[in-house]
Parts: structure tokens; sequence; C-alpha cells
């Protein structure tokens, strides 16, 4: 039989299309199976997500000194050697250590060494004036923290000065010789004179450098009640006006270790060291 030319033609051309139409189909099919995983294919995934805001919590099944460490090595990133000047401040001030809000700014060191390097550290605080007050200046989740209880019930300033709040180095030096002598800073050093730190901190050291203290007249119950929801404590035994601005809730804080300890009928939340 003889196929006739134009049939030919037209039988090749359907052929072709044929053709071109199957390796198109049969791309298009590897390819959208290439975009699926197979159930049996790992999926590496990369995790993205910035850990800044995450809270560092100690292994729980540790003892309250290790840590309390814990956090303490976390946020120095060294932890001052044993029976030293700066252990000795961090057993007295070192709660404020445990702070995690991504907001406050906590010191570099347990002691800033001059005016200068309290200036420079000062400087990059957010400082906020408390509601209701002239010159009481805090780091701003401390002041709105503070802010927040005393919408629950008035909680007077002790003295109503802008050093019941934030302090200057030379502020806290002149607080610090107003109360001791010249050798007492030596004693505090060597040990021997720990009673002077509950009344006065030495310069550089002081918790009301760091925006994060305050001086109060709290006379009753539901005040540190409001306070201590707030994440306000006092944590510096027999300095009665001296609250800290720890960020936590009481729950939390043993999770840190620290401790609290009852004098005179007043909790006190102290380093475990
Ligand atoms: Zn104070």
């Amino acid at each position: 039989m003889k196929i006739k030319p134009q049939l030919k033609k037209q039988i090749i051309n359907i052929a072709l299309i044929s053709f071109i139409v199957f390796i198109f189909t049969v791309s298009i099919s590897i390819y959208i199976k290439s975009r699926q995983p197979s159930p049996n294919s790992i999926i590496i995934k990369r995790d993205t997500k910035i850990s800044v805001n995450e809270n560092f919590i100690p292994n729980q099944e540790l003892n309250e000194e290790q840590r309390f460490l814990d956090i303490i090595n976390y946020q120095l990133k060294n932890i001052p050697a044993n029976d030293t000047y700066e252990y000795i401040l961090l057993r007295a001030y070192g709660t404020i250590f445990i702070n995690q809000n991504p907001e406050i700014k906590l010191p570099p060191k347990v002691i800033l060494d001059n005016e200068e390097e309290t200036v420079k550290f000062q400087d990059n605080l957010q400082l906020t004036l408390v509601e209701g007050t002239a010159e009481c200046y805090l780091q701003k989740a401390a002041a709105e923290a503070f802010n927040k209880a005393r919408s629950i019930i008035d909680i007077p300033l002790k003295s109503g000065y802008s050093g019941d709040c934030t302090r200057s180095y030379a502020t806290t030096l002149r607080f610090w010789q107003k109360y001791t002598n010249s050798s007492t800073l030596e004693q505090v050093k060597q040990g021997k004179e720990t009673n002077i730190l509950s009344l006065v901190a030495p310069p550089g050291t002081s918790q009301h450098l760091w925006g994060l203290a305050l001086d109060l007249r709290v006379s009753n119950q539901e005040q540190r009640q409001a306070l201590n929801e707030n994440g306000w404590f006092q944590t510096v035994v027999k300095d009665t006006p001296h609250w800290t601005y720890l960020g936590w809730d009481e729950q939390s804080l043993i999770k840190f270790g620290l401790k609290n300890k009852i004098v005179q009928g007043i909790t006190y939340w102290v380093t475990p060291i």
C-alpha cells in the first residue's frame, strides 16, 4: 500500500507534536514531584528565631547557690572570684542580675570604677520620670512597674528628692563619706566589715546608680503586695526603705536561687552566696 506524501507529512507532524507533548508532560510531573518532600525524606529546618528575648532559667536540679551563679555567669560572663571585694558586693547587691527584661540595661560588672565609667553606663539608660514626681528617674520598665504599683495604692518616696531614685556617682560618694571613715572601705574589701553595706553602698556599687532602685516609705502590707506583684522587692537586709526592681514575680525568684529571709517581720529576697 502506498501512502500519499500529503498523508505521510500529516502523520509525521502528529507524531512530532505527540512527542513534544509527552516530553513536556513528563518534565512537568518530574518537576512537581521534586517540589514535594517524600514521606521518608528528612527536612532540615534552620531555626532563624532570634533568642534575644528568651529568658535564661537555670537548671532547677542545681542547688540555690549554683542556680544563682549560673544566672550571674550568664549575665556577667564571668563570676567574681570567691572572697574578693567584687564577690562581697555581688553577695550584698547581686539580686539585680536576675533581671532579664530586654529593655533593662544591667551594669557590665558589680562595681563601676569611677565617675567616668558611671556616666558612660548611665548615658545608655532609657531613664523615665516616675509619675507624680519632680525628679525621680528610673529605667523605663522599672518606672512603669512602680507607676502600676502606685495606681493600686499610694506609696510615698522616702524623702521625695531625686536621691531616692537614680543617683550620680558623686551622690553615692557623698553618701558613703557621710557614714564612713577613711578605713571603712579597706575593711569592707578585706571582708571584716559587712554591716555598713546595709546602710550605704560603697561608691560605684549602689543599685541606685543602675536606675533600678528606690527608697520608699512603705508602712503596710497592701503597699508591699502592690510592689511585689509588679517586680519590686526588698533585697538588702535591714535597709528597709530600699526596694529593688527585679522584674519577676515572687515564685520566679526561687528559680534563680534567691532566698527569702524574714527579719523583724519583713521579707527580704537575698542572694544565696
Ligand atoms: Zn536605697
